[in-house]
């Protein structure tokens, strides 16, 4: 289940880091839950390569937004700069055109296993994200024990997802009520 589905993929798999009501969770602990992630059945060397990517990604968000949860801090800027560039060097792809019932897709091809190339091609698309049009738009989540990070895609967009919004309002509505007491 993926709590904010309409995020860029760095995003997604920062996002593997979730919070729920008592406490943070992660869905890449196994073999099994990076196979979900990814759609595809994966190995433990690419569990491991993930998980380094998505700390890497992560730390590098947290600086970027100047994160002040305390799921962020500790973060090394260097060693994720590194790792992610790691990640990106792992396998070599390219965009390829199709002709699909008259329309123009875009296929992503490439050399290496397909853990590689979505590895490879998620740190690609972090570099973009980190350094493009959208990094002013990054944002850390500050809903009450949210960890996530999203793209602010509207003006009025506070929290990373519904369920955060409405948690907020119910602890401020919460809060109006006791105070009138
Ligand atoms: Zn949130």
């Amino acid at each position: 289940m993926l709590l904010t589905p309409d995020e860029p993929r760095p995003v997604l798999l920062m996002n593997t880091i979730w919070a729920s009501r008592s406490q943070v969770n992660d869905d890449l602990t196994t073999v099994a839950g990076l196979s979900d992630f990814l759609g595809f059945a994966t190995g433990e060397d690419d569990l491991r390569a993930f998980r380094a990517l998505r700390q890497a990604l992560r730390d590098l968000a947290a600086v970027l937004t100047r994160d002040t949860r305390p799921v962020a801090q500790d973060r090394d800027l260097a060693r994720a700069v590194e790792d992610l560039n790691r990640s990106a060097r792992r396998a070599v792809a390219w965009p390829q055109l199709a002709a699909e019932d008259g329309e123009l897709v875009r296929h992503d091809d490439g050399e290496g296993a397909p853990a590689d190339r979505a590895l490879a091609a998620i740190a690609a698309e972090a570099v973009e994200l980190f350094t493009g049009e959208q990094r002013d738009r990054l944002r850390a989540c500050y809903a009450p024990g949210c960890v996530l990070y999203f793209v602010k895609d509207h003006p009025r967009r506070e929290w990373c997802s519904p369920g955060c919004g409405n948690r907020v309002r119910a602890a401020r509505h919460y809060r109006r009520n006791r105070a009138g007491e």
